[in-house]
């Protein structure tokens, strides 16, 4: 990857290689010009592409530079919002749909997956949500209340069953969804990407769009060596936009998470955690999260950024909540570590937006967007196939609104999450 060295880790040194991918030179014609190679834009590529509409994806850095590179991997159901939270900011019509289609998002992503035969180390042994404390415990609750009003097959554990899931007594209580599980997200962005090319799409890297002009019939997208003109755009940027709609990144605060990737465990202590195979999280709002990869080395991250100060205040805090976790991990190493940026909303909820005439735009996951991405992006493609009409999508089209003390609330998630993880030796 062509960033610094924290940007993909683990998932950069196991994932198969990306496609070959040009930059773009010349004039290009197409239909749909995707902005992003993420999830978003590149499902979107795929599902396009497979009705036989001639897509461009343009990226400016390499396939899965964004959040789709830099993940935990945990697919979940559903977002960060409660259901009932979620359907009284949206209404019944959007809410109801919304959450249908994102409790089904796992099974479309592992369905997606066997259809294409993307190795990403898919997983799809569920997820846990872990109680901390009684408040912890009574979120998790909540959450299982209104989860199972819906019908959603979510189990609610105990004490005595969430350390046996985890391998840690640290919690009072658990969720255990099994329509989720865990993935490599590399692996998996560069699958799509792949799938999307044998599909018909083309995709160059490397190629910024810069400007967009309006050439009445169709839009036309430079960048520094070539032009793609289109009638329809979707920019899938999410938080990781460049200014070409300067309005796209001023909506979002940045939150930063980091991941480390301890060497693989010997099977005696692999048996200890997770025994199950689910990724992990739990309910602090400076959160922890925790899986195993193929390799059996045990992913464990938290909220901050990997930079200046942050880079050893952060790797010092998670030897220590490791150990304090799992005391079986105090001597174990971590081989490699990264961080990236989750793109928020005001209230938690991914926006739509339609920023101009045919040009189209999903983003702000919080930190949930494997499944909703790649559901949203094949949304996309219905809706300019014809096959869908804007009411049909998951989302209602909102203005775009620039968030308020967008820069007093990033630094505040990054010298807080500091703060929290130097002076708190808990986990
Ligand atoms: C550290 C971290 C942990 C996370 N953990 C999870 C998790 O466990 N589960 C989960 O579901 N979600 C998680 N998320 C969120 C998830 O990764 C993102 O929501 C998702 O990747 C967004 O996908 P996307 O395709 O919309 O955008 P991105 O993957 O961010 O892709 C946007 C792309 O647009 C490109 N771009 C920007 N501007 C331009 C331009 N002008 N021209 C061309 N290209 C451009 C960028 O280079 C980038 O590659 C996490 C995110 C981070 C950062």
């Amino acid at each position: 990857m062509r960033a610094d060295e924290r940007s993909h880790g683990l998932w950069q040194a196991s994932a198969p290689p990306a496609p070959a991918c040009e930059r773009l030179q010349g004039q290009v014609k197409a239909d749909v010009a995707v902005i992003g190679a993420g999830f978003t834009g590149l499902s979107a590529a795929l599902h396009l592409a497979q009705a036989g509409a001639r897509v461009v994806v343009l990226e400016g850095a390499q396939i899965g530079f964004g959040g789709s590179g830099r993940n935990v991997g945990l697919v979940n159901a559903g977002l960060w919002v409660m259901p009932e939270v979620l359907i009284k900011t949206l209404g019944s019509h959007y809410g109801d749909r919304l959450l249908q289609l994102l409790g089904g998002a796992p099974g479309a992503v592992y369905d997606l997956i066997a259809q294409h035969q993307i190795e990403c180390q898919a997983v799809r042994a569920g997820t846990l949500h872990c109680a901390v404390g009684q408040r912890g415990l009574r979120n998790i609750q909540e959450r299982w209340r209104q989860w199972s009003d819906i019908g959603a097959p979510v189990e609610l554990l105990d004490q005595n069953e969430i350390a046996a899931a985890t391998g840690t007594t640290a919690y009072a209580g658990g969720l255990l969804d099994r329509r989720a599980g865990t993935l490599q997200p590399l692996a998996y962005v560069r699958g799509l990407a792949q799938a999307a090319m044998n599909a018909g799409a083309r995709l160059h890297e490397r190629s910024a769009v810069k400007r967009v002009e309006d050439g009445k019939t169709h839009w036309v997208l430079q960048t520094d060596e070539g032009e793609v003109l289109a009638p329809w755009v979707v920019v899938a940027t999410n938080a990781y936009t460049s200014d070409v709609w300067p309005a796209l990144p001023a909506e979002l605060v940045r939150l930063p998470y980091f991941n480390l990737a301890t060497q693989p465990l010997a099977p005696e202590l692999r048996a200890q955690i997770l025994p199950g195979g689910q990724g992990a999280w739990d309910t602090r709002s400076v959160l922890s999260s925790y899986r195993f990869d193929q390799a059996g080395r045990l992913v464990f991250g938290s909220v901050g950024a990997l930079r200046k100060s942050g880079l050893s205040v952060h790797k010092a805090w998670a030897k220590r909540a490791l150990t304090q976790l799992f005391p079986v991990l105090r001597d174990v190493q971590f081989d490699y570590e990264w961080y990236g940026w989750i793109g928020t909303t005001s209230d938690a909820l991914p926006r739509f937006h339609q920023l101009e005439r045919q040009v189209l735009s999903f983003s702000g996951y919080n930190g949930r967007g494997i499944a909703p991405g790649t559901i949203f992006g094949r949304e996309l493609a219905h809706l300019i196939l014809g096959r869908s009409a804007m009411e049909d999508l998951p989302l209602p089209v909102t203005p775009l609104k620039p968030a308020s003390g967008k820069y007093l609330k990033e630094a505040a998630y990054e010298y807080g999450a500091q703060l929290t993880h130097l002076v708190g030796a808990r986990c």
